[in-house]
């Protein structure tokens, strides 16, 4: 079985075509799709179609399973997907509009030493419609529609390396972007990666113009050697490199991510080893503390060592802010989605 979320509007146009039926037919079915209707909802299409493509395709690539809702409204949703591998992805809720994180592969293999989403290992790529259903699932639950969307914002932090699903990401980025679909703009999509720095030089490539987001967590290679797996294979020379054409090409302002753990990271020579390494770089620095992860047994600085680290940052010139973290009481905060049933 296909799914047909798999297929962008001009895909779907040669599908319908080559099933005999009027063309008009596709641009239909994409809205009944982005919709979030499944094959026993009411649709404006026959019946006839919707039963011969049910043979061979389903409509939706995955179901919401469970859903938790944080003390501060923050909700986790669990999705079950069609071959019952499970992903998770984050609805936050702001004042200026709600953002959902999405899932990019079930599991990872990138395995940094702080994060929950490699601890199973890495069992599969999503595809592109599965990583689009995500945001259907969730924005038909709460009310919206393709007209009218209640999700305004995407952020690609839930498990998974996106620029490791390159081609299924991009493809996704192009569909949520799409303006027929939900026509989201460019400026309220963030990718967030360990930093591939091919893969980043190649996204600058394709003209899309979303936001990028770096983890960097250490302020030299020794230190980001020992608790991210990939920091053996590029320098962060070679990273900031890339996330320099990337400014060059997009235009647009680069995060680095940094979460403070105690005894690794957050040291105030830390600090002032990182003011150093980004000095004259336009970035900008997002701190977060760790949010535990039992199984990985590292822990986070207490909030007063976090603001001396900021303070040292801000005093040598560089753009950074502490990030508030959000439903760690339901585990999804930052690190804390994994593909597997989550216990609360
Ligand atoms: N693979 C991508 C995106 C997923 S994680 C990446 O590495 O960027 C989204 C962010 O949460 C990343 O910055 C990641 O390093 C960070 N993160 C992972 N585990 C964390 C934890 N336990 N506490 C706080 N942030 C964490």
């Amino acid at each position: 079985m296909k799914n047909l979320l798999d297929y962008n509007l001009n895909e779907l146009q040669q599908l319908i075509i080559s099933l005999d039926e009027p063309k008009y037919r596709a641009g239909q079915l994409y809205n009944i799709l982005l919709n979030g209707k499944k094959e026993s909802d009411k649709m404006n299409i026959p019946n006839t179609l919707v039963q011969k493509l049910s043979q061979e395709y389903y409509f939706q690539p995955l179901e919401i399973e469970y859903q938790y809702t944080a003390k501060d409204k923050t909700t986790k949703y669990v999705f079950k997907l069609h071959d019952g591998n499970m992903i998770e992805g984050v609805l936050m809720r702001y004042k200026y509009g709600n953002t959902l994180c999405i899932s990019t592969q079930v599991g990872c293999k990138m395995n940094c030493a702080f994060c929950a989403s490699g601890l199973n290992g890495f069992v599969r790529n999503l595809t592109n419609g599965e990583i689009l259903g995500q945001y259907i699932a969730v924005n038909t639950l709460i009310g919206g529609n393709i007209k009218d969307r209640k999700i305004d914002k995407i952020v690609l932090m839930g498990t998974g390396e996106p620029l490791d699903n390159f081609d299924n990401v991009t493809k996704f980025l192009q569909q949520i972007t799409d303006k027929n679909g939900f026509n989201l703009g460019v400026r309220n999509i963030s990718i967030s990666t360990c930093g591939l720095p091919d893969k980043i030089e190649k996204l600058a490539d394709m003209g899309l113009n979303i936001t990028l987001s770096l983890s960097l967590h250490a302020s030299n290679d020794k230190i980001r050697q020992q608790i991210m797996p990939i920091a053996k294979r590029y320098t962060i020379a070679r990273l900031f490199e890339a996330l320099d054409y990337y400014e060059k090409i997009t235009s647009r302002r680069i995060i680095i991510e940094y979460t403070l753990i105690k005894d690794i990271n957050s040291s105030k020579e830390c600090a002032k080893e990182l003011a150093q390494l980004l000095k004259g770089k336009g970035y900008h620095v997002n701190l977060i503390r760790l949010n535990e992860v039992p199984e990985r047994g590292l822990k986070a600085t207490n909030e007063k060592e976090a603001n001396e680290f900021l303070s040292i940052l801000i005093h040598s010139g560089i753009s950074a802010t502490i990030r508030r973290t959000t439903g760690d009481d339901v585990s999804g905060a930052c690190g804390q989605l994994r593909n597997k049933i989550a216990e609360k």
